[in-house]
C-alpha cells in the first residue's frame, strides 16, 4: 500500500525564512482556571522541549479574566520576563483587530495602538507572526497593508497573516501589502472540512501561506464524540490510530499534516503531557485509503 509522503520535520512560515515545528501550540484557554505564571511556564517548557516552537497567541485570549483583555499575552509576558531565555527559542505569534464589544477594528489607529499593547503585555521587542484575528468589513486592505507595511518597518512585526478570511479578503490584503502575507489561520479538524473544498487551502498553497489549523480537535468535540457523525469520524481516525499505536489526538493531527498545503496543527491542550505527545503525529504515515475513509465520515456522504 503506498503511503503518503513524510511531513518534513523543519519548515518555514510562508514564504519568510523564519523556521518553524510542522505542529504549533496555541494558549488560548492559558489564562483560565488562575493558572499562576510558573504553571503557565511548564507548559511553555513542555512544548519548547517536545520541539514544538511556534507559540500562537493573542490579544483577546484570557478576556473574561482579571483585566477584561489581554490576560493570555500578559501571563505568558510574565514567563519571558521571569526566564528571558525562552524568548529566541519560539517563533512567537499573536493576533489583534477584535475589541469587545465593536466587535472589529482594523483601522489604522486601532492595529497600531493594539500592536504596540501586544508587545506591552508580551515584554518583547519584536512579534514574530503579527495575524489580523478576524476581517473587519470597515476596513479598507489598503489602508490595513499601509499600517501593517509600517509596523514591519518600524520592526514591531516580522511577518503577517491573517485568520478567519475567506479567500477573496486574502487576495485584496494581499494585493496591497509590500510585506506578503506568510500564514493563514482558519479553522481546520476532521469536524471542520470547509477549507478542504472551498479554496482556501488551494489558495495557501498558490500564495505559499502557511495554513495554521485552529481548534483541529474541535475544541476537544472529536475527544468527546457523541452522535452518528462524530462517532463515524472518531471510528476513522481510531482504525488509523489503533494500526499505529497512537492515540485519537495524533491519529488527527497527522491526518491534517498529510494535506499537501502543509498544515500546521495547533494543539490547543493546557496539559504538559498532551502537548508533547502531539508531536508523534510527526512519525505517523497515512495510507489513500485510510485518509479518504476520514473524509468521507467527515462528510458524511460517499464522494462522488
Ligand atoms: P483543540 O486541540 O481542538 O481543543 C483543545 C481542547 O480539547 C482543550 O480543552 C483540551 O483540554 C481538550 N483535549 C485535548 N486533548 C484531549 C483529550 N485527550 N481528552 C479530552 N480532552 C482533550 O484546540 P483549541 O484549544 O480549541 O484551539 C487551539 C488553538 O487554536 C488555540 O489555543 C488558539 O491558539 C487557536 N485558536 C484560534 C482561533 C482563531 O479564531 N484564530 C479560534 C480558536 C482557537 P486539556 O487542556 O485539558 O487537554
Amino acid at each position: 500500500m503506498t503511503l503518503l509522503p513524510a511531513v518534513p520535520a523543519n519548515r518555514t512560515l510562508g514564504g519568510s525564512d523564519i523556521a518553524i515545528s510542522p505542529i504549533a501550540w496555541g494558549m488560548w484557554r492559558l489564562a483560565e482556571d488562575g493558572r499562576s505564571a510558573a504553571e503557565a511556564a511548564r507548559l511553555v517548557h513542555a512544548a519548547l522541549d517536545a520541539g514544538i516552537t511556534l507559540l500562537d497567541t493573542a490579544d483577546i485570549y484570557g478576556f473574561n479574566g482579571k483585566t477584561g483583555f489581554g490576560d493570555a499575552e500578559a501571563l505568558l509576558g510574565e514567563v519571558l520576563a521571569a526566564e528571558p531565555g525562552l524568548r529566541g527559542r519560539m517563533v512567537l505569534a499573536t493576533k489583534g483587530g477584535i475589541m469587545p464589544p465593536l466587535p472589529y477594528d482594523q483601522s489604522a489607529e486601532y492595529l497600531n495602538t493594539a500592536i504596540d499593547a501586544s508587545l506591552k503585555r508580551l515584554k518583547t521587542g519584536t512579534i514574530d507572526l503579527w495575524q489580523i484575528h478576524r476581517p473587519d468589513i470597515l476596513a479598507h486592505p489598503q489602508e490595513v497593508a499601509r499600517t501593517l507595511d509600517a509596523a514591519i518597518a518600524a520592526g514591531k512585526i516580522r511577518a503577517l497573516g491573517v485568520s478567519n478570511f475567506t479567500t477573496a479578503q486574502i487576495a485584496a490584503l494581499n494585493h496591497f501589502l509590500g510585506s506578503k502575507l506568510v500564514a493563514t489561520q482558519p479553522e481546520i479538524s476532521p469536524l471542520r472540512i470547509d477549507c478542504f473544498e472551498n479554496g482556501e487551502l488551494d489558495q495557501a498553497m498558490q500564495l505559499g501561506l502557511t495554513p495554521l489549523a485552529w481548534s483541529p480537535l474541535g475544541g476537544g468535540r472529536l475527544l468527546r464524540a457523541a452522535g452518528a457523525h462524530d462517532l463515524a469520524v472518531a471510528d476513522a481516525l481510531d482504525a488509523a490510530a489503533a494500526k499505529a499505536g497512537v492515540s485519537r489526538s495524533v491519529a488527527t493531527y497527522s491526518w491534517l499534516m498529510a494535506h499537501p498545503a502543509g498544515i500546521v496543527p495547533i494543539i490547543g491542550s493546557q496539559q504538559p503531557e498532551r502537548i508533547a505527545e502531539g508531536t508523534a503525529a510527526l512519525a505517523l504515515r497515512w495510507s489513500r485509503e485510510d485518509w479518504y475513509a476520514v473524509l468521507v465520515a467527515a462528510r458524511g456522504e460517499a464522494l462522488p
